[in-house]
């Protein structure tokens, strides 16, 4: 996969993707992200990539032509090209691994007010935004985008089992986790996890995954409903009533 990264803040940029899972797939070669200065083809000698809005109001937009050349010369006939947006629906996990499937993603920045509208026109094949809320420019957005997709790659991750079974990527959000010690401040891990019994061990764990999602998220179970099959599972351990990791919070 590969990545193109279209910014006025490459800096900000950077130093993210050197870091961690990312930075080590990068060193072997599972992704490959480069990250471009806009000014790089905005007129010189200048180089300026805002203007003032036709029409008044607050704020400097972004000029559609130094934009619309930087996606010009890098993509090719594989490329999807991306405008990071709080004016589209907001990502989810099967958004995330739609783009993930693409060999080469272009991810332009915005910044100021956002940017001239032929742009969305004229390059973009899909506006992407990370949630209803709006961020002072589209490099954070571009690095979450990057980061959700790029675990999808095999071989990101460590172990390509904590992709399959975390939160959304089947519906469902994660069950509750523990780590040593087995008692802290009065609170066990429970005792199933302690068994050795594998089977149950992913039963308990299928049934907390439900009961957690029914609690918190009900509305990514709202389509389909529990099956029979499901509410047996939640009997079964006694999950039926209320969510026993809410006791754990304050
Ligand atoms: N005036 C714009 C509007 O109301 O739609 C918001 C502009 S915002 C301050 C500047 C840039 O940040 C946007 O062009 C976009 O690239 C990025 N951005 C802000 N919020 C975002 C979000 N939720 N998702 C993705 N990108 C976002």
């Amino acid at each position: 996969m590969r990545v193109d990264v279209v910014t006025i803040f490459p800096g900000m940029v950077e130093p993210v993707l050197a870091q961690s899972l990312l930075g080590k797939a990068r060193e072997r070669g599972l992704i490959d992200v480069q990250v471009h200065d806009l000014r790089r083809w905005a007129d010189p000698p200048q180089r300026q990539v805002d203007d003032y809005s036709y029409g008044g109001g607050p704020g400097m937009l972004m000029k559609p032509e130094p934009i619309v050349r930087a996606v010009e010369e890098l993509r090719t006939a594989d490329s999807w090209t991306v405008l990071l947006s709080p004016q589209a629906r907001p990502l989810t996990q099967p958004g995330v691994r739609r783009l993930a499937e693409r060999p080469h993603l272009i991810l332009v920045c915005g910044r100021y007010e956002g940017v001239d509208d032929r742009v969305r026109d004229l390059v973009v094949d899909e506006e992407v935004s990370i949630g209803d809320y709006v961020v002072a420019g589209g490099e954070v957005p571009a690095l979450v985008l990057i980061e959700a997709t790029s675990r999808l790659i095999p071989g990101v991750v460590g172990c390509d089992d904590s992709v399959r079974d975390e939160s959304h990527a089947a519906g469902l959000l994660e069950y509750p986790q523990y780590t040593r010690p087995e008692e802290f401040r009065g609170r066990r891990v429970p005792a199933t996890l302690l068994s050795g019994d594998h089977g149950r061990v992913a039963d308990w764990r299928r049934a907390q995954a439900l009961r957690r999602t029914l609690d918190r998220r009900p509305d990514l179970l709202s389509e389909r409903g529990l099956t029979d099959a499901q509410r047996l599972l939640l009997a079964e351990f006694d999950l039926d009533g209320p969510d026993t990791a809410n006791e754990a919070r304050p």
